[in-house]
């Protein structure tokens, strides 16, 4: 009997985006407010300058942010983030799509192994107190330094549009957090499936913005699974990033937010999980000794 290398790697990726994706609300405005700061006066007087003379959208909030704790008495702190992330609201039944999820797949396939992710635009320490970070199995983000009195000064990783996607392939690897230059170029299409922690055609990825354009286009690429969200409040035809979106075919679905079970979100996302697990079922079939 012939021996046969088994190539599959038995695993499923969920990625979320995190502002507007799992939250109703911009995090940094939640932010703003908490520091009893008015979000669209700030960004008018404060940001958009800034963005106008070239900055960069997050470095330029960082910046903005780093100032205006510097000006009051009560600093912006590590703890302030935190305090945002604990009170954030957070989608309906956010908190309940991670059980279901994993129920849902080893009902199917109890071998396979399903993962969730988060990657955001926004600043990190924020989701990461959140009442669900513990269901992640690694957070990505921008990062703030705080300096010896706790106070806020500056920032020490930034996540442009683009960038998110080097975390895709990290998360594609394995690799959590990384100095090591050859991770930053490493190519993915020369990897052999069995050295990946999950082949990026078993990632199911799930944003509602501009910052997931670059993502979708990635996942697409490379045959996995994305989901568009749009806010409640709004439909599929308004959605503004419909027009560059659809283009490309770059989405499985769009779809309302809110994680209720039957929620047609909820659905696109059960049967995402189930269309890669039956794939790995499939080529797991092929593996076996002939
Ligand atoms: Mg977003």
């Amino acid at each position: 009997m012939k021996q046969v290398t088994r190539v599959t790697t038995n695993r499923i990726a969920v990625v979320f985006d995190f502002d507007e994706t799992l939250t109703a609300k911009d995090s940094f405005d939640v932010l703003l407010e908490s520091c009893e700061l008015d979000p669209k006066k700030f960004t008018e007087d404060r940001i958009q300058p800034l963005i106008d003379q070239g900055w960069e959208k997050y470095l330029a909030r960082a910046y903005a942010l780093i100032q205006v704790s510097q000006q009051r008495e009560e600093k912006i702190t590590q703890e302030t983030l935190a305090k945002v992330g604990q009170g954030i609201q957070l989608y309906k039944e956010t908190d309940k799509l991670f059980e279901r999820l994993q129920q849902r797949i080893h009902s199917i396939h109890g071998d396979i192994e399903l993962e969730f992710y988060l990657i955001s635009g926004g600043f990190v320490d924020i989701p990461r107190n959140t009442p669900i970070a513990e269901n992640f199995e690694h957070m990505w983000g921008c990062e703030l330094h705080y300096n010896e009195t706790g106070a806020v000064d500056f920032i020490s990783r930034q996540m442009t549009h683009t960038e998110k996607t080097r975390y895709l392939y990290y998360l594609s690897k394995g690799i959590k957090e990384s100095n090591n230059e050859k991770d930053l170029i490493y190519n993915y299409s020369s990897l052999p499936p069995s050295d990946l922690h999950v082949p990026l055609n078993q990632v199911v990825y799930v944003g509602d913005g501009a910052s997931d354009v670059p993502c979708f286009d990635v996942i697409r690429k490379y045959g996995g699974m994305s989901i568009g969200i749009y806010p409640e409040s709004s439909n599929a035809e308004g959605w503004e990033y419909m027009e560059s979106i659809s283009k490309t075919q770059r989405l499985s679905n769009l779809v309302s937010a809110g994680f209720e079970d039957d929620s047609e979100l909820m659905q696109s996302l059960y049967l995402c999980v189930e269309c890669i697990a039956k794939q790995i079922q499939l080529q797991q079939l092929r593996e076996r000794d002939k």
